[in-house]
């Protein structure tokens, strides 16, 4: 029978996706303005991306000033940083190319760029007047699907948090997912992102906010990845299964965008900022005993998961699916081994209460995150 409810679901975000679709960017850009500030991260922006950026752009006549050099995940003061180059130099244009840290920085500095109001501030709830400068996101990993949601992931170095900047107004213009960039991912790379990739679509699926809409690209994001996570984990090379990642990553976003996540997400954040560990290594981490934690609430829907990743019906089988993978991957990691002690869980379980883990379809107080998940995976 169809749904009683009445569903929204907003992609305000143009998507140009395909096998050398960067080469779309000069042509695309110069519709959105004439002086972009150009953002990459670190050694891979500069070895594999900007020349050929460069020339993209400035063959259209378009001026570019560049901000990249920056390690990890974007804090509060990176921001700042880039948004104090993009204002000095009056850009009318973001163009973020690189990982999910790199695009939630462009996404950012896109949203405050001319704004009266620190980061800081705006993360911690002043309002965001709304309106931003037009942004293109070009993902280079397959994992975060930042690409095409409203909100940046910002770290608070000084007050130990990591937020998410969440407005209607803060998705991408546009996105250009070109598969080809991420060719030159290592393994342990495509590992962890593609586990975000995974987390998020499960996360989605099962999610109080998820709907039939959302639903449908969590299923064909699922097979995505059950035909080809494991594969361009052994065979980065083969580009049929780094096509088969990236639209797998772009449906987790278009799905958790509208639908949000779910406990994962929720306890990765403080154990992101607080620990340094990548963010994808410990969602995949993680995600077996957030199932388990789960399973009485969605055991429906795990079921229905477990035959699009298995062949398998059984909701049970889940979980052990899931820690046979991370095997597969090469990780055998438990928070032991990022240095987390016993007397941290209680911290984490407190600071991990954000807009994810109230939509996680168990409704979990402290104590039970405490002793259901974070100590079985201590
Ligand atoms: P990342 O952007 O931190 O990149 C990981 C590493 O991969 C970096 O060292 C980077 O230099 C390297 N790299 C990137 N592309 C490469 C390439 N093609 N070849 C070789 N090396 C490459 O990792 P990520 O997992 O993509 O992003 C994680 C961040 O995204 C976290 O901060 C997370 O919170 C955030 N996130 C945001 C959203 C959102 O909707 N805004 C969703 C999920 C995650």
């Amino acid at each position: 029978m169809a749904e009683e409810k009445i569903r929204e679901f907003h992609l305000p975000t143009r998507i140009i996706f395909g096998v050398g679709s960067l080469s779309t960017l000069g042509k695309e850009a110069k519709k959105l303005g004439e002086k972009a500030l150009v953002i990459g991260g670190r050694k891979s922006f500069e070895t594999h991306f900007k020349p050929k950026v460069e020339s993209l752009l400035e063959k259209e006549g378009i001026k570019l000033s560049f901000f990249y050099g920056w390690e990890g995940e974007p804090d509060t003061e990176i921001v700042e940083e880039g948004r104090r180059i993009g204002e000095k130099e009056k850009v009318d244009l973001i163009i973020a190319i690189g990982g999910g840290s790199v695009i939630d920085c462009g996404k950012a500095i896109s949203g405050v760029i001319g704004k009266k109001g620190s980061v800081e501030e705006f993360l911690e709830g002043k309002e965001l007047p709304p309106s931003s400068l037009p942004f293109i996101a070009i993902p280079t990993t397959a994992g975060t699907g930042s690409e095409v949601t409203n909100n940046a992931v910002l770290i608070n170095k000084k007050k130990i948090y990591k937020k998410s900047l969440r407005a209607p107004f803060l998705n991408p213009k546009l996105a250009i997912v070109d598969p080809v960039l991420t060719l030159t991912l290592p393994p342990h790379i495509t590992a962890y992102t593609g586990l975000d990739a995974l987390a998020q679509l499960m996360e989605a699926y099962v999610s109080l906010g998820s709907n039939p809409i959302t639903d449908s690209f969590c299923i064909k994001g699922l097979k995505f990845i059950s035909q080809s996570l494991k594969k361009a984990f052994e065979n980065g090379e083969d580009i049929s299964h780094r096509y088969n990642m990236s639209l797998a990553a772009l449906l987790s976003g278009m799905a958790l965008t509208n639908a949000g996540l779910g406990a994962v997400h929720g306890l990765a954040h403080p154990i992101g900022v607080r620990w340094g560990i990548p963010h994808g290594l410990i969602c995949g981490v993680l995600l077996p005993y957030v199932v388990r934690f789960n399973m009485e609430y969605c055991k429906k829907k795990y079921a229905e998961l477990c035959q699009i990743l298995t062949g398998i019906k059984d909701a049970y089988h889940l979980p052990i699916f899931l820690t046979q993978l991370l095997w597969d991957l090469g990780i055998n990691d438990r928070l032991r081994n990022w240095g987390i002690k016993e007397k941290d869980l209680a911290w984490i379980a407190e600071n991990s209460f954000s807009g994810s883990m109230l939509k996680n379809p168990r409704r979990p107080n402290k104590d039970e995150l405490v002793k259901e998940i974070l100590v079985p995976c201590l």
